[in-house]
């Protein structure tokens, strides 16, 4: 008897290297060409590209306007301040919530198409992070997830649904063992 599953997944999307690189080399904001404020961090903020937290009195930044759904829907704008590493660095790849975000206070806003809201939550643990996105992406009308800071109300990184099939694999078994496995994709 088949047993397919279709599970709802959703990956990171932080700001693109090519998007981040060219800021860095005009020091002028994306879309608006607003001047680049570069500093050290006063404060443990992510960069929204590596989504890693800058160490403050250390590490530089630049601080720009950025449309989070410059990507998705740029006739509907909505800007905001955020940070990346003054230097290249890698952007996040990874299934799943950051680690270095899911503790924080997030508010998570879900959007479906032509931005419509859908549903919004705050969380502060990362269980209540991840149960949250779950039930984000439940609801088949959300497209795509905005993480912002609660406290600060700034863009971190937005989440995108993927769907995934789980492979039925058939196990031929005897003597207590596999003898053949077949996967169907
Ligand atoms: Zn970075």
């Amino acid at each position: 008897m088949a047993r397919e599953k279709q599970l709802v997944r959703y990956q990171v999307r932080s700001i693109g290297r090519e998007v981040a690189d060219e800021v860095r080399a005009v020091l002028r904001a994306p879309d608006y060409g607003h001047p680049v404020h570069a500093e050290v961090a006063t404060g443990p903020a992510p960069c929204r590209v590596c989504l890693e937290k800058f160490v403050p009195g250390q590490e530089r930044r630049l601080l720009l306007t950025y449309d989070p759904f410059r990507e998705v829907e740029p006739e509907q704008p909505l800007p905001g301040p955020i940070f990346i590493h003054e230097t290249s660095c890698i952007p996040f790849a990874g299934e799943g919530l950051p680690a270095t975000l899911a503790n924080d206070r997030l508010t998570l806003s879900a959007y479906g198409e032509d931005r419509e809201p859908i549903d919004e939550t705050r969380t502060a643990t990362a269980i209540d992070a991840a149960e949250a996105l779950e039930r984000l992406f439940a609801n088949g009308a959300t497209q795509y997830v905005h993480a912002r800071s609660t406290p600060n109300g700034c863009f971190l990184c937005q989440f995108d649904r993927t769907e995934e099939i789980v492979p039925f694999v058939v196990e031929l078994r005897g003597g207590g063992r596999v003898i053949r496995r077949w996967a169907r994709a």
